[in-house]
């Protein structure tokens, strides 16, 4: 058989893997941010949860302090009791201090709440730190698989490169610049197996001895229709090269 066929098939055989390979290194920062999304999305969750705990705190504080106030008031109410003289004083102290109590007790009920809500708000921040954690140990271990995976494709690819110069060499220019113009036109693959009397490239039958002229592989032959240059299985069995 005509070995020039044998290596426009190795040949495309190569620049196949060498355009999947491209593909997946051009994907390949993609993946790793999608690797890294659920991570950085906990560490956001988790950013907004600490900004509500600080709050929480500063709101904690202003109520002690305001619970401290009324207590001083509370404190120097009770205090005036020597100075009254009168029952109608006596009744209006009563008053001023139940009035002083009432609301000592409402700011100490609010103190009470929000730290509730601060111890709650801690919780939360641990569970989600755990959370965190678990979700940067998987994004590493998937950034390490990457990175083993990209730096592999890099030597495959240096070797399909050295391997393909060879191949492009032994075909020779003017095949090769019909090889060249073939492929872009035809999406990557200018070399089609012939399957049930079709072209493999563009599905059409084709003539039956055109198929026969392919069988017999003393020449090259394109389809009638794609142009693309048709093989069969049985040359695939043959290896020359090397
Ligand atoms: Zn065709």
């Amino acid at each position: 058989m005509n070995s020039q066929l044998q290596f426009l098939i190795e040949l495309q055989k190569l620049d196949r893997r060498i355009f999947q390979i491209l593909d997946v290194q051009q994907k390949a920062p993609e993946l790793l941010k999608a690797a890294e999304s659920p991570y950085q999305e906990i560490l956001t969750h988790l950013q907004s949860l600490k900004n509500t705990g600080e709050s929480l705190v500063k709101q904690q504080r202003s109520s002690e302090r305001e619970l401290a106030t009324q207590e001083d008031l509370l404190h120097k109410v009770r205090s005036r009791l020597s100075e009254l003289k009168t029952n109608k004083e006596y009744q209006a102290h009563l008053y001023e201090i139940e009035q002083a109590r009432k609301k000592k007790d409402s700011i100490e009920e609010s103190v009470l709440e929000v730290m509730e809500r601060v111890e709650e708000n801690n919780k939360a921040v641990k569970e989600l730190e755990g959370q965190a954690s678990e979700a940067q140990e998987v994004f590493d271990a998937e950034k390490v698989r990457l990175e083993s995976q990209s730096a592999e494709l890099v030597n495959e690819l240096t070797d399909l490169e050295r391997q393909q110069n060879i191949v492009a060499d032994t075909v020779g220019e003017p095949l090769l610049a019909r090889y060249n113009r073939l492929k872009t036109m035809r999406k990557g693959f200018a070399v089609a197996e012939v399957q049930d009397g079709a072209c493999g490239g563009c599905r059409l039958q084709l003539p039956p001895q055109l198929v026969a002229e392919v069988r017999r592989g003393d020449e090259l032959m394109d389809c009638s229709y794609c142009h693309r240059i048709l093989f069969m299985a049985h040359h695939l069995e043959v290896e020359t090269l090397d």
